[in-house]
């Protein structure tokens, strides 16, 4: 039996006390719904001495609309609002359909938009128990020196793993976070995320950044955008491969377009090259030269289940599939 190792839970009522005490308690960690932490912790990957519990900051569980149409989606929002939010489906439906995605029901309704965004990377060699782990000698994500997927000391690229995170890049989404000190910062969510998959290093963020809200600017008329995610079942698992699209279609003219390749190194992959598509109309010619750049983007490796040339394969017809989807299938409402 897996045991959940001792810690002591504290319980902030604002985002401030809560990061001036995860600065103040040394090794600490926020912990959100516990659904990705929790498990995590049964695996000894971390042994917090304290948690840092975000269950009772107000006023950040809320999905608002500014009058200029862009929203602000709080942190500790449960997946199951965001996946049955109205006001979603009516404006950006990928974000709706990569939230409904995510494990289980369960899991959507204790876990949040916080901690799917600041979710830990994942990796073969890394999720599994500490005997498991000991029995290969660690690896560089934890207790150890060396890459076993790349075969290499320099980096580590477990899996961005997150089904929210592509779709947010895509939709060119800002986080708003709470730093020591009172400073607040806002940055492009793709720019959270660094080349590195380790723990320490993931993300561009001090470790005790509190992430308040997430801003999704005003998608407008004509916005159509679809998530699509390849995983071993059709229900509780992370993504192997994920694909999120936003569009802008104009008529038949695509006058803005975004493809986003999630799971598939430390940071969700945005397909460069797409500026000199923009202005066509989506024909099926047009379709395929996007999913050939979103094929040729594509660098899976063996830190996931399915063999990598088999996901890079998908990649291909996953955007394919999206961009059928973005011409005919249900948008926003
Ligand atoms: C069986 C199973 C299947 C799953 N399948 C999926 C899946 O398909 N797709 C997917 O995306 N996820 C999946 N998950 C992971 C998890 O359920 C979600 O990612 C969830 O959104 C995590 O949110 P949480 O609130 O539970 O985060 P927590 O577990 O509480 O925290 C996760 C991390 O984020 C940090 N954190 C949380 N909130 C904040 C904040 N506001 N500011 C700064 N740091 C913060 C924590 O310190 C921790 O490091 C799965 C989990 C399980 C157990």
């Amino acid at each position: 039996m897996l045991r959940m190792p001792e810690f002591e839970v504290h319980h902030p009522t604002t985002p401030e006390e809560a990061v001036a005490l995860r600065a103040e308690l040394p090794g600490s960690m926020y912990v959100a719904g516990g659904t990705d932490l929790l498990p995590n912790l049964k695996h000894r990957l971390h042994e917090p001495p304290h948690l840092i519990a975000l269950s009772r900051l107000s006023g950040l569980d809320r999905i608002e609309q500014d009058p200029d149409g862009s929203l602000i989606l709080g942190a500790s929002t449960p997946l199951a609002a965001l996946a049955g939010s109205e006001l979603l489906a009516a404006s950006v439906p990928g974000l709706v359909e990569a939230a409904a995605s995510i494990a289980g029901p369960q899991h959507r309704r204790m876990g949040t938009l916080g901690g799917n965004v600041m979710l830990d990377t994942r990796c073969l060699f890394y999720n599994q128990s500490r005997p498991w782990r000991q029995a290969v000698g660690g690896c560089l994500k934890k207790d150890g020196d060396w890459c076993h997927v790349i075969g290499s000391a320099k980096a580590c690229v477990a899996a961005q793993s997150s089904d929210t995170v592509p779709m947010l890049v895509a939709l060119d989404a800002r986080l708003r976070a709470l730093l020591p000190g009172g400073e607040r910062r806002e940055l492009p969510l793709l720019e959270l995320f660094s080349r590195d998959g380790r723990f320490e290093q993931r993300h561009t963020l001090p470790p005790e950044a509190l992430i308040t809200h997430v801003h999704v600017p005003s998608p407008g008329a004509g916005h159509r955008s679809t998530y699509r995610k390849v995983r071993a079942r059709s229900a509780v698992d992370y993504p192997q491969l994920s694909i999120a699209l936003a569009a802008t279609l104009e008529g038949e003219r695509c006058t803005a377009l975004q493809v986003v390749i999630g799971a598939m190194l430390p940071q969700p992959r945005p397909v460069p090259g797409l500026h000199a598509l923009i202005g066509e109309a989506l024909t099926d010619e047009v379709c395929e030269a996007i999913a050939e750049k979103a094929y040729k983007a594509a660098r899976p490796q063996p830190q996931l289940h399915g063999e990598p040339s088999w996901r890079r394969h998908l990649c291909r017809i996953e955007t394919r599939r999206g961009l059928q989807q973005l011409r005919s299938g249900p948008q926003p409402r």
